[in-house]
């Protein structure tokens, strides 16, 4: 645990509470005057940065060094939809430091009972500007990049971690083999109906998406969301856990998805983790 801004932290903390202590009896009284007729000193409030991450920063867990790992991160969400909404809005909350958001639909009125980046006001509006809208309002200290665009394997180059939150195994296939090919880190989720999947990746280290699911499925054997239907909290509980995932992925710690998928069943509440080897014969990571 790294001293520095934490120790500040809890240093403004105790001086705060002392101060309240101090204060409590004399306010009964009212203020004291001030004979010189000058304005009082302004009080110093806590450091804004401080003050954001706060909740974070005291996490046994944490430190300032995985803060400044999550600021100095850029981080791509492919898709501004039922996964991609509490993705980026975690993301952006807890501080990373560059967030491309890529989608390129527009927000519909069947979008709105999961997909909680965009409002009913939102309709026609494309959706990674919808999203940067929200998420501009909620962090200003993130640096976010719209794309309203497909997915191409281009937009991996430079970046520190993908977080696919794409709808369809075409989609998820492309972005795995983008992610293999520059090596970079990648998070995928899937949800329809009460159920879906969580898996990390680091590509040369860990199975990736192929290894784990060689052929995707023949067409209309998995329904879409549109023919199966989906919860709002369903989509929430896989993005979240996408969230998580990559913010654990960025900051170094311990205990990821990397090397198996989490297999959830919201119907029943049941949580699969089911480990995975890398394939010798997978096609987007063998050479690496
Ligand atoms: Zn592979």
């Amino acid at each position: 645990m790294s001293g520095g801004r934490r120790d500040f932290f809890r240093d403004i903390a105790a001086a705060a509470r002392d101060a309240a202590q101090a204060a409590t009896p004399s306010d009964a009284a009212g203020p004291m005057p001030n004979p010189e007729g000058a304005p009082p000193p302004e009080a110093e409030g806590p450091d804004p940065w401080l003050e954001r991450y706060s909740r974070q920063l005291v996490l046994p867990q944490w430190s300032e060094a995985a803060q400044d790992a999550l600021g100095a991160a850029s981080v791509l969400v492919v898709g501004a939809g039922a996964l991609g909404s509490p993705v980026a809005t975690y993301l952006a909350g807890a501080g990373v430091g560059r967030l491309g958001i890529v989608d390129d639909g527009e927000v519909e009125l069947s979008n709105l009972h999961r997909q909680h980046l965009h409002f009913t006001p939102d309709v026609g509006v494309p959706k990674a500007q919808s999203a940067v809208a929200k998420l501009g309002f909620l962090n200003p200290e993130v640096v976010l990049e719209p794309y309203q665009a497909r997915f191409d394997s281009a937009m991996v180059e430079g970046q520190d971690l993908v977080v696919d939150c794409t709808d369809s195994f075409e989609s998820r296939y492309a972005v795995n083999a983008a992610c293999c090919t520059a090596r970079v880190p990648l998070v995928e989720g899937g949800v329809v109906g009460l159920g879906g999947l969580v898996m990390s990746i680091r590509p040369g280290d860990t199975a990736c998406y192929r290894c784990a699911f060689p052929d995707a499925p023949p067409p209309g054997a998995v329904p879409s969301c549109a023919e199966a239907g989906i919860l709002g909290p369903a989509a929430g509980v896989i993005g979240s856990l996408q969230a998580l995932e990559a913010i654990k992925l960025l900051a170094g710690l311990p205990g990821t998805l990397a090397g198996a998928f989490l297999q959830v069943d919201l119907a029943t509440a049941d949580f699969l983790r089911v480990a995975v080897a890398r394939r010798g014969d997978c096609p987007d990571c063998r050479t690496l």
